[in-house]
């Protein structure tokens, strides 16, 4: 079904337990908001608190689900932290139905030779290995929903390589091949569905910061992907291991 046509039931999560990574700003700051207007219970991860604090206030005055707050910076991860969390989650909610990996950095765009090896390391950690970290720790919350989506956000060049992106490009292709991994390692396993979004070009932070002589106007809004969103962690949405665009 395209997307387009697609008509989403304002009851569709409700009591969805839902985890939005870099849930703070930009395309994942309407995601939560457009989750918990739609009933779901979101858990607000970021690193800026102030801005998660922000998303929270307005979801509560709005009289939606009372999300929650979880500050996380995926660059600096430890496992003790990671043990913590889905500790947490189960004691207070007993499972999660969704988690979608929004969170990243674009890092330095510059030719691979004149790289900086530290920036290269941390936009690897927070756009790849921190997003597989936490979902190692947080499958076996996802086993126990009865229909559980996990959603990683890739790129245009997660699939085609662009001279100069670096590391966000190969951060990009390598969350994709985690994805599909996983989403063959869990198709006759379990009923958790993998997927893959790749939102487009978007009217956030990341993408001026990409592309600062443009005009951001020219460029869609994060609202106008919420119905992608949606499906993607519609309950009754079965595929898996596919590449959603916006
Ligand atoms: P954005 O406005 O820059 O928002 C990124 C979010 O990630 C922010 O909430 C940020 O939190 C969070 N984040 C960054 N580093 C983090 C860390 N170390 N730990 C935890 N959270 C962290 O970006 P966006 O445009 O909405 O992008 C969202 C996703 O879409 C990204 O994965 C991006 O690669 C992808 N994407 C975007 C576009 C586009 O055109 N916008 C196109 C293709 C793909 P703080 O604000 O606290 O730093």
């Amino acid at each position: 079904m395209p997307i387009s046509s697609y008509k989403p039931n304002p009851c569709l999560l409700e009591k969805q337990i839902i985890l939005i990574t870099g849930a703070g700003d930009g395309i994942g700051r309407n995601v939560a908001k457009t989750y918990a207007s739609f009933g779901a219970t979101v858990l607000l991860m970021g690193r800026t608190v102030s801005k998660l604090e922000k998303v929270y206030d307005e979801i509560i005055s709005e009289n939606h689900p009372e999300p929650a707050i979880i500050p996380l910076d995926l660059g600096n991860l430890e496992m003790v932290t990671l043990t913590e969390l889905s500790d947490n989650i189960t004691a207070n909610y007993g499972r999660l139905d969704s988690l979608l990996h929004n969170a990243g950095v674009i890092g330095q765009k510059t030719p691979v030779e004149y790289s900086d090896t530290e920036e290269w390391e941390r936009v690897m950690q927070i756009n790849f290995s921190g997003a597989v970290l936490l979902t190692r720790s947080l499958l076996p919350l996802l086993q126990r929903s009865s229909s559980a989506s996990l959603v990683f956000t890739s790129s245009a060049v997660g699939r085609t390589p662009r001279a100069y992106w670096g590391a966000y490009c190969v951060s990009k292709y390598a969350i994709e091949g985690f994805a599909l991994l996983l989403a063959d390692e869990l198709e006759n396993t379990s009923t958790i569905r993998v997927n893959i979004v790749n939102p487009g070009a978007t009217r956030t932070k990341m993408r001026a910061t990409a592309y600062p002589n443009e005009d951001p106007l020219t460029l869609k809004t994060p609202e106008e992907l919420m119905n992608l969103y949606l499906y993607l962690v519609d309950p009754n949405n079965k595929e898996n291991g596919q590449t959603f665009n916006g």
